[in-house]
Order: structure tokens, then sequence, then C-alpha cells
């Protein structure tokens, strides 16, 4: 590993080590460019999981103070952790279950194609589908995505053939176990998935794609990457002419420093993104750096969620194998005659015994409730992902009194739901609860689904300076040397979960930012 100087202003700061801020930091290093990552977690390694699941979300996860406002479930539920996120190097990419999924061509159309969404944000990506295709192309071969570039599938589990079985009888007919960044064989360093079915608590197999063990490493290899872990940046700092100079932060002794920058590139996910620019407001950019438009921290999405389980007579141990093992792609069209714009995924998926509690019932109690837990092995799920709809209302803002151990403002997370997500999740119930019936269950259960995994939004891309808080590649409109890497640049939610798309744009960042910087634009 190298190590540069904190006066060294030729170098790009990427703050976050994680999907975004992980894959820009490579492509980087690979380009012979100079990179510093400040990430705020510690560098845990394949030995230090847990195959627990309250363990490793105590291990992983970003625990600071957050407030949950607005009348989403986590509101109620998970007042002071709304977002699921991991604070440690490889950022939620740790803790993910690595289904990996292009967006649709017309979701990148939105605002043409669904039209006036009273009450919601919906609008046109800058970027189309066909510029973004190498990169996908590019971004599946990184992580190894199972179903691309001849990477054998992985075979079905029990939930899976659940899933696959009740579908088709219900006349589903695209139904696919394909797509997972976790190798179905030795590749690119990292071992084969033994199917051991703890891929949310970290892969102690190292089979799924991570920044941790992918990027993070080579990037290393090459000599021109400089990793500072349990490092929180405060600030990002800039010149008179309003040019991007360096940022602040705290380091593991608790000390502040400071590490000058020809770039910075923010990739803290879509809270701590928009948080960080709020909290680097000046005389200058006095509504937050890059906030000219008004639009840091807003059109947050999440999407819809939930999880219907089916009991089935016979055993189905949902939770030996991947964790989310395939998904039924017929509902991701946009449809409106089914009452909602957008389409939605139903994905297969275990959670284990603790989780299974807690969705089931948070306040569950009494012999009826103990009866149902003690079906688990008995249980088959069905995961609802689907497009919620970005709203103006719905993000990120700065507390007025409470602060973090840093002393800065704690965010508030507001979400306020839309009538088409409900719409959504209504649809979803009804074909969840058709599906597993069609498979055999003997009943069913909704269950709601906190803290919210997928974070998306809240500094959204547009050609329009006005309207939006980056333009295609992310850089800002506002201050050229200054990029958003994360998914906080997503315009609208899609259907599909969104890291392929995330690593994808970082790839494409990493190229402009390269041909600007050789352009001397930079
Ligand atoms: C349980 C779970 C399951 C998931 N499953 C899937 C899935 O199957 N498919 C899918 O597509 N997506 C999935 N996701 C979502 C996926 O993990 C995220 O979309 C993706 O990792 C987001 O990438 P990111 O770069 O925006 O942020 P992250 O990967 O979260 O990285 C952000 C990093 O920034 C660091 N950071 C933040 N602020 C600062 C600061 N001020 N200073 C220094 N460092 C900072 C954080 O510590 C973190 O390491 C899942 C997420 C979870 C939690
Ligand atoms: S099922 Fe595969 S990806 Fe998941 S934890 Fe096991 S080995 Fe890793």
């Amino acid at each position: 590993m190298s190590t540069f100087d904190k006066t060294d202003d030729s170098v790009v700061v990427v703050i976050g080590s994680g999907a975004g801020g992980g894959t820009v930091a490579h492509e980087l290093c690979e380009k012979g460019i100079k990179v510093v990552v400040l990430e705020a977690g510690p560098r845990l390694t394949i030995d230090d999981f847990h195959n627990d699941e309250l363990a490793a979300y105590l291990q992983l996860t970003w625990l600071d103070k957050r407030i949950a406002t607005g009348d989403w479930p986590a509101a109620t539920l998970a007042p002071n952790a709304p977002n699921w996120i991991v604070k440690a190097v490889g950022g939620s990419t740790v803790h993910w279950n690595g289904i990996s999924l292009r967006a649709q061509p017309h979701e990148f159309q939105a605002g043409t194609i669904y039209g006036n969404v009273e009450g919601a944000t919906v609008a046109d990506w800058p970027v189309t589908y066909d510029e973004l295709d190498p990169y996908y192309s590019r971004a599946e071969d990184k992580m190894g995505v199972t179903g691309t570039h001849g990477i054998e599938r992985h075979p079905a589990n029990n939930n899976y053939k659940v899933l696959y079985n009740g579908a088709k009888r219900i006349g589903y007919s695209q139904i696919s176990n394909a797509r997972q960044a976790i190798n179905s064989e030795f590749r690119d360093g990292r071992s084969a998935c033994v199917q051991l079915g703890f891929c949310n608590q970290g892969c102690k197999m190292g089979a799924k794609w991570s920044t941790l063990y992918s990027e993070i490493p080579k990037a290393e290899e090459t000599g021109n990457l400089d990793l500072r872990t349990g490092c929180m940046v405060l600030n990002i700092e800039h010149d008179a002419s309003g040019k991007v100079t360096g940022v602040v932060y705290v380091d593991g002794d608790g000390n502040q420093q400071r590490q000058s920058a020809r770039v910075v590139c923010v990739a803290g996910n879509s809270i701590e993104t928009p948080r960080l620019l709020m909290n680097s407001a000046s005389s200058l950019f006095p509504d937050g750096l890059a906030n000219s438009s008004g639009e840091v921290g807003r059109n947050y999405t999440h999407h819809t969620g939930g999880i219907t389980f089916g009991e089935f007579e016979k055993p189905v141990n949902m939770n030996r194998g991947i964790t989310v093992p395939g998904a039924v792609f017929d509902e991701a069209r946009h449809d409106p005659t089914r009452g909602f714009a957008g389409g939605y995924l139903m994905e297969a998926v275990s959670v284990g015994m603790m989780n299974f509690a807690v969705v089931g019932d948070p306040a569950g109690w009494g012999r009826d409730y103990t009866a149902y837990l003690g079906k688990y092995a008995h249980m088959a799920g069905v995961l609802l992902v689907g497009e919620d709809m970005p709203r103006a209302q719905n993000g990120v803002t700065l507390h007025d009194t409470e602060r973090d151990q840093h002393g800065l403002p704690v965010p508030v997370v507001n979400v306020e739901t839309h009538d088409n997500d409900i719409a959504m999740t209504d649809h979803f119930k009804g074909q969840a609860d058709a599906l597993l019936r069609a498979a055999g269950a003997t009943s069913t259960r909704h269950v709601i689904t906190v803290p919210a995994t997928h974070n998306m939004g809240t500094c959204r891309m547009s050609d329009d300076a006005s309207k939006g808080v980056v333009n295609s590649f992310g850089q800002t409109h506002d201050v050229k040397n200054l990029f958003v890497s994360d998914g906080s640049q997503f315009v609208t939610a899609t259907t599909e979960n969104p890291t392929l798309t995330i690593v994808a744009l970082a790839l494409r960042q990493a190229d402009y930012i390269a041909r600007q910087m050789t352009a001397k634009a930079l």
C-alpha cells in the first residue's frame, strides 16, 4: 500500500469504499492516477465475519444515530436506524446479497414514459440504457455475475424451486436463477459458493463479490492507492473560485486531518453523501456544497418492500443456499392497467431465524406467534422489490440540535409514501399469495421489512443544473472537480436491485475523470 502526502494536491480523494467508491478508486488506480480512499469504518477480513445475524449486523452496520420521520415503517420500527448501510471497507457490498440486475431500457426514460405522476418527481435520466450497456457488461465481468460472460448459474435451492413452480402455475414465464455476483466456480481469485446461506453476514468463502476483497486489494497492487480506514470525512473545502481543494477528516486516533485533492469523489451512500455536502456549506455555498438547485437531499427512494412467507407441509429449509436465489420478472414491466406506474420483482428470499422473528411481528408474543416461529423450517419467502416514487419531500435534512460523536448534525430521513407505492405493494401481496398457494402453501403471511437496504437518490442526475445536482457522469453542476460516485445519483429507483447500476456508473465516471484529467479540464 502507498502513502501519499496530505499536502499532495495531485490526488483524487474518494470518500467511502463500497460499491461506488471502491469501484471508482480501483479504476482510477489502474489508469495510473493516485487515489486516497477515506473510509469511516475498519478493514475486516473474511475470518472476522460472523455466521450469526445479530453479531454480523452489530459488527458491520453504520450505527451512528439517524432519525426517521414520515409515514414509512422505519419511522416507527427503526426510528434511529432506518437505513441498513455498512461502515467498513467494502461498504454495503459486505452485507449485500449479490443479486445483480440491469435496469430496463425504459426505466431510464421514466419521466417520458410514466408521464406526470401526481405528487412524485419522476424524471428521465440524462443517460440512456444504450450508453450504459458496455459499462453494464464490464461490471458483470468484473463482479462475475452468473448467467453473463459464460458464467454458470447456481443450482436451484428449495426456496427457488417453490418460487419457480408457483410462478409457473399462475402463468408467469420470466423466472430465472441467474444474475448473482456470487461465484458458481473459482474465478478472479475468489472461491466458488458452497451454498452456506449466510450471504448477508459477510461471505466466509469470499464467493460473493465485495470491493473489500476485489477492488481494494487490486487497487493496492497498482501502487496508486492510499487507503485510510477509521477516517470519517467531516467537511469538503473549496477555494475562493468554488473549486474543491481538499477534505477535513477525523482519523482513527481521533485527530483532525486535512488531505489536499485535485478531485473529490463522494461515495458515502445516499444518506451520508447529501449529509456531507450539506455539512460542507460555506458563505459561497450557503445551502450546502453543490446545492444551487436545492436538490441535495431530495428525491430519496428505497424500493417498495415486504416479504410474503408461505407455510408448507414439508420442510423447505429456505436458509439453505444463496439468500436470494432467483426472481420472477413478469411484473417488472411498466403497465398502468395494473393501477400503478413502474414495475416490481418477486425475488425468492430467505431470512435467518432472528430476522424471521423480528419481521414476522416486531411486537409478536404469545402462543400463536411462537407456533408461527416454530414453523420456520417449513417456510418459503417471496420478496417485493419495486420501483417506489421519488418525491421532493422524501430525503435527508440535517437535525437542528442533535449531534453525532463528531459534533455533526444527525441526518433526518423523511419518507411520505406515495399512493403508487401502496397500490404496487397491494398488487404484489395478491400475486405472492397466489404464487405460494399454487406451489402448495397452506397459509401465507405478509411482513414489513426494515431497515432500508436499497438507498438511492438524494443527489440526482440531470442535464439541467436547476433540476439536479450532478450531470450524467456524476460531476456536480456547481463544482467541476467534485463528483458523486454512488447510488445518490439515481434519478428514479428503477425496479431492479441497484448495485450493478452503481458499479456501471462508477466505471463510466472513472473513464470520464481520467479523460478530463488528461485534458487538464480538472
Ligand atoms: C442486507 C443488504 C442486502 C443487499 N442486497 C443487495 C442485492 O442483492 N443486490 C443489490 O443490488 N443491492 C443490494 N444491497 C444494496 C447494496 O449493498 C448497495 O446498493 C450498495 O452497496 C451501495 O453502494 P454505495 O457505494 O452507494 O454505498 P456503500 O456500499 O454503502 O458504501 C458507502 C461507504 O461510505 C462510507 N462512508 C460514508 N460516509 C463517510 C464519510 N463521511 N467518511 C468516510 N467514509 C464514509 C461508509 O462507511 C461505507 O463504507 C443490499 C444491502 C444490504 C444492506
Ligand atoms: S451461500 Fe455462497 S455467497 Fe452466500 S455466504 Fe455461502 S458461500 Fe457465500
